[in-house]
């Protein structure tokens, strides 16, 4: 479904992410691993189209995503590592907010806030200013937004970066239940994390993929997980 071809990007003369290939079937959750620095956070912003390759080529079921802006409206949810809201804004005005860029019409977008507002658990913050919520329940914020649409392709930069225990176990299963209709990528730091949640692993060091395996096979690889640094 995903096809990502010999991504490169440069930030100067620094190599981020250094000719990456890798593709993703449909249905599947994909855990994108590496030590800070490594990359993830690039390579989802590329694939969500915040972000300019230098070189290679993303396709989504076989169409170019580069510049197409309306494919990846459609098509695409993403949670950046820091949600770039309002934080005045309350999280009724921030959702319809964000249903308008994705550019739902009027007719969709009141039912599509109210199924991203049920699936996310949100209804008893509806009235709360963003800035007054725990981190927990800004990460369900943005995945609310990420969800708006029903994107075939969701993907999350550590979504439960910051978050405590309760939080992290409700975003989980959030994570999981969305898993049953759309593909996940996720970026993490945890392996917990991803033997709770992944089918497959991406592994990145200094910008290379150095693993990608299914989790069952993974353990003829711990000494690549072990050195890429991203075990509890
Ligand atoms: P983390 O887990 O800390 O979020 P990451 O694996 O997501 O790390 P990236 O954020 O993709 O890694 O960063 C890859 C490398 O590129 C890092 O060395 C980072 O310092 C560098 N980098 C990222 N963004 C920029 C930028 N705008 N300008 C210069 N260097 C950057």
């Amino acid at each position: 479904m995903l096809n990502v071809r010999n991504l490169t990007r440069s930030y100067g003369s620094f190599i981020a992410v250094d000719d990456v290939s890798f593709s993703i079937k449909k249905g599947e959750i994909i855990g994108l691993l590496g030590h800070n620095g490594a990359g993830k956070t690039t390579i989802m912003k590329i694939v969500s189209g915040y972000l300019e390759a230098d070189g290679g080529e993303v396709s989504l079921d076989g169409i170019s995503l580069g510049k197409n802006a309306k494919l990846l409206q459609q098509h695409l949810g993403y949670l950046p590592e820091n949600l770039p809201v309002y934080p005045e804004m309350t999280v009724a005005e921030y959702l319809d907010y964000a249903a308008d860029l994705k550019g739902l019409t009027a007719n969709k977008k009141i039912a599509e806030i109210k199924r991203v507002i049920k699936a996310t658990d949100l209804s008893a913050k509806l009235l709360a200013p963003i800035d007054t919520l725990s981190r927990g329940y800004k990460q369900r914020v943005g995945v609310a937004q990420a969800i708006l649409g029903n994107p075939k392709l969701l993907i999350l930069d550590e979504p439960t970066n910051g978050l405590d225990p309760e939080q992290t176990q409700h975003m989980r299963k959030l994570i999981k239940d969305i898993a049953q209709t759309a593909t996940v990528i996720l970026s993490t730091h945890i392996m917990q994390e991803v033997n709770a949640l992944c089918d497959r692993v991406l592994i990145l060091k200094s910008g290379q993929l150095v693993l990608d395996e299914k989790l069952d096979a993974l353990q003829h690889s711990r000494h690549l997980v072990a050195e890429t640094d991203c075990t509890d």
